[in-house]
């Protein structure tokens, strides 16, 4: 049942976060991309439609992106593993990673900070872990400023101004340890992927890093305990 609403949160969400960076407007709802057909509820269903339809539209047989698809299967999984396997509080660790996954949605596509997202989803959940009493981490808010501090003066083009708010924006809800393991995790992701793009020999001008930053947040919220465990094992290595 969670992947189900998981599916529904992707299929909206998606259509947010593809539309919102374009000022196009949330209505008209869902049309085909190619013959601008309105599409009706039927076709509307996550996962079933693209099935039954077998990715095509029904009325110019077009072929669907299959990014519709990747994207509600990814956005059910997400909500199934939060919603019922969190270690923190399921609500706002589901809420956290869906705001984080819309983000890394825009980023994908328009390479941007998605401004109105970003801003109401980080009230919503600086207002939600203070209502929860979550612990402020002031350690971890301060390290973080002096480290968009630093980076913004010497390394401005490799990351951008917008995957610096956002690491802000997370900072105090998360340990030093976690806030570290995301940086490390997050940049090796982002290494790895610029080595296989180089190896395709794709070119891209400047990657995507929210979508790192949002894996190595998936890891850091869930496997917490796995990954220090393997950081002491890996330490005590000879
Ligand atoms: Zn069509």
């Amino acid at each position: 049942m969670t992947f189900i609403i998981g599916c529904c949160f992707g299929s909206f969400g998606y259509l947010l976060a593809t539309r919102l960076p374009k000022n196009s407007s949330l209505f008209p709802p869902s049309h085909c991309e190619a013959c601008n057909t309105r599409l009706s509820w039927l076709e509307l269903i996550p996962l079933l439609s693209f099935l039954l339809q077998k990715g095509r539209c029904r009325h110019c047989q077009t072929k669907i992106p299959l990014d519709y698809l990747i994207a509600e299967i990814t956005c059910g999984l997400l909500f199934t593993l939060c919603l019922n396997y969190s270690p923190a509080n399921p609500i706002i660790t589901c809420f956290w990673l869906y705001s984080a996954w819309l983000l890394s949605i825009s980023d994908y596509y328009f390479k941007i900070l998605e401004t109105s997202i970003f801003l109401v989803t980080s009230l919503v959940l600086w207002l939600g872990q203070s209502y929860l009493k979550m612990p402020f981490h002031w350690q971890t808010f301060l390290y973080c400023l002096l480290f968009a501090a630093l980076f913004s003066y010497y390394y401005r083009e490799k990351l951008g101004v917008g995957d610096l708010l956002l690491l802000l924006a997370w900072s105090p809800w998360l340990s030093f340890w976690q806030f570290s393991m995301l940086l490390f995790l997050s940049s090796s992701f982002g290494l790895l992927y610029f080595i296989v793009a180089k190896l395709l020999q794709k070119n891209s001008d400047r990657l995507p890093f929210i979508p790192f930053l949002s894996c190595g947040l998936f890891l850091v919220l869930h496997f917490n305990k796995t990954i220090h465990a393997l950081f002491i094992l890996a330490w005590e290595l000879p």
